[in-house]
C-alpha cells in the first residue's frame, strides 16, 4: 500500500458519501432504491441505523469488486492502498454518523459535524448532504452554514436533553427544541424530503 493510494481510495469515500447521500437517499428516493428505503426510514425514526450486517456485507462486496480493478489500473499496491483508503474512509462515517446520533460532541469537529448535519436532518435535507466534511457541499453548492438548530422533541438526540425532554444546557448555543417551524424557508423536517 502507498500513502497517496490511501488517501485517493479515502477521497473516494469521501464523493461517494455525498453523492449517494444526496441523489439515491434524496433526489432519486422516489424509485424506491435501498438505500433510499433505508435512509427514508432513518429521517423517519433518527435512532434508526440499517443493520451493521447489512453494512458489512455491502462494503465486502465492494471492496471485493474494487480490489481486483483498482489493482489492474494501477497495480497491487496501490490497488489494495486505495481500495483499503476506502473502505477505511467507509468505516470512519459510518461510525461518526452513529456518534453523532448517540453522544455529545467532544471536540470543535464533532460539534461542527453534529450542527451540519442535524441541519439536513431538521431544517432542509436537499443541503448539507456530506456528514464527516462539507467539501462536497460546498462544491455543488447545497453547503449552508448553521448557527443554530432547531430539534422537534420528538427526535431529540438522547445526549441533548435531560430525563424531562428539556434541552441541557451545555447545548443552549447550538440547539433549541422546538414543535413547530418558525423560519418559512426552512424545508425538509421529519420527512427524507423525498
Ligand atoms: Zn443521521
Ligand atoms: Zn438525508
Amino acid at each position: 500500500m502507498t500513502l497517496p493510494s490511501v488517501m485517493c481510495g479515502a477521497a473516494t469515500w469521501s464523493a461517494a458519501e455525498y453523492f449517494i447521500h444526496r441523489y439515491a437517499g434524496h433526489e432519486y428516493a422516489h424509485n424506491r432504491n435501498h438505500f433510499a428505503v433505508e435512509h427514508t426510514r432513518h429521517h423517519a425514526t433518527t435512532s434508526y441505523f440499517a443493520s451493521t450486517g447489512k453494512k458489512v456485507l455491502v462494503a465486502a462486496v465492494a471492496g471485493a469488486l474494487m480490489a481486483p480493478l483498482a489493482s489492474l489500473a494501477a497495480g497491487p499496491r496501490r490497488g489494495l492502498g486505495f481500495t483499503f483508503g476506502c473502505l477505511a474512509a467507509y468505516a470512519g462515517y459510518e461510525w461518526q454518523h452513529r456518534r453523532a446520533h448517540t453522544h455529545a460532541p467532544k471536540t470543535a469537529y464533532g460539534r461542527w459535524l453534529r450542527k451540519n448535519h442535524f441541519h439536513h436532518h431538521f431544517h432542509d435535507t436537499s443541503t448539507n448532504h456530506g456528514v464527516t466534511s462539507p467539501v462536497w457541499d460546498l462544491l455543488c453548492g447545497t453547503h449552508r452554514p448553521v448557527d443554530v438548530v432547531r430539534v422537534p422533541p420528538k427526535h431529540a438526540m438522547p445526549w441533548l436533553v435531560d430525563e424531562q425532554g428539556q434541552l441541557r444546557g451545555e447545548h443552549e448555543r447550538d440547539y433549541v427544541i422546538a414543535r413547530k417551524r418558525t423560519r418559512p424557508q426552512d424545508g425538509g423536517g421529519s420527512s427524507a424530503g423525498v
